[in-house]
């Protein structure tokens, strides 16, 4: 499809939210008016798509949420949409709309299903990569994974002020689905002594050190960054 041949699009926001989607939907609409084509937002992401849950968006109506958390558009996470009669019934409702193309904010999964769709229908997708996970391949950077590591580290400066003030030790349960990269990330950024994340299952005996060893020999405080998908986290939960 040429450009030129693109005269509405929609946009949506799907699976977690993250910060800086109601910037990204704020670019990609007025973008879209700057080239004069008319922009549908589609709220609660697939699900809407799904459900006919769609507004017309003009410039003002994304004005002021450059900065915003969340996403303006909400988002869903839709078990219909992996199912061909639901993805039709998605087709119908864009086709009624006459929606040449759609943008897709959002992780990995909301790409499996926008690629699913291409697929099938004749309606082009195109993806923003939307997510703190910070997993999607091609891309080293995704909106959100920045200030959730921020959030992250904030929070953590203030939990380490009470581990040390009381002599103790605190497993923090970091997001992230699958993916240990924001556990990673923010347990570097915190200075945390041990870090645990499903990638990396060696670093058990990091644990064993610092719980045996340092803690006896030198510290008497830390911090141990644990991801949420780790493993052993419900055993370490029952500790
Ligand atoms: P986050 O990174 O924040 O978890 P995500 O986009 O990876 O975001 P998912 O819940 O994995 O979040 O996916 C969002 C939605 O995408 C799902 O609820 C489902 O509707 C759709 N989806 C995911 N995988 C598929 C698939 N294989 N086929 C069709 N649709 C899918």
């Amino acid at each position: 499809m040429q450009k030129k041949d693109i005269k509405c699009i929609a946009v949506l926001t799907s699976g977690g939210d993250a910060p800086g989607m109601n910037a990204a939907i704020r670019a990609v609409t007025r973008a879209a008016l700057a080239n004069n084509v008319k922009v549908f937002g589609i709220n609660y992401g697939f699900q809407g798509m799904i459900e006919n849950d769609f507004l017309e968006l003009h410039y003002e109506d994304i004005g002021g949420i450059i900065g915003l958390g969340g996403t303006i558009l909400k988002t869903a996470r839709c078990k219909k949409f992996t199912t061909y009669e639901g993805r039709e019934k998605a087709y119908k409702n864009l086709k009624e709309r006459n929606i040449d193309g759609v943008v897709v904010i959002g992780g990995d999964g909301s790409f499996k299903g926008a690629a699913q769709f291409s697929s099938e229908f004749n309606i082009p997708f195109i993806g923003i990569p939307g997510t703190i996970d910070n997993d999607i391949t091609g891309t080293e950077y995704t909106i959100g994974f920045d200030t959730a590591l921020n959030t992250v580290v904030q929070a953590v400066d203030k939990i380490k002020d009470t581990a040390r003030s009381h002599g103790r030790i605190f497993f923090v349960e970091s997001m992230g689905r699958e993916a240990g990269l924001l556990a990673l990330a923010s347990g570097l950024a915190c200075g945390a002594e041990v870090i645990l994340i499903p990638e990396m299952l060696e670093q058990e005996e990091e644990l064993d050190r610092f719980i045996h060893k340092d803690l006896v020999n030198k510290k008497t405080s830390g911090i141990i960054m644990v991801a949420k998908n780790y493993p052993s986290l419900k055993a370490i939960k029952n500790c």
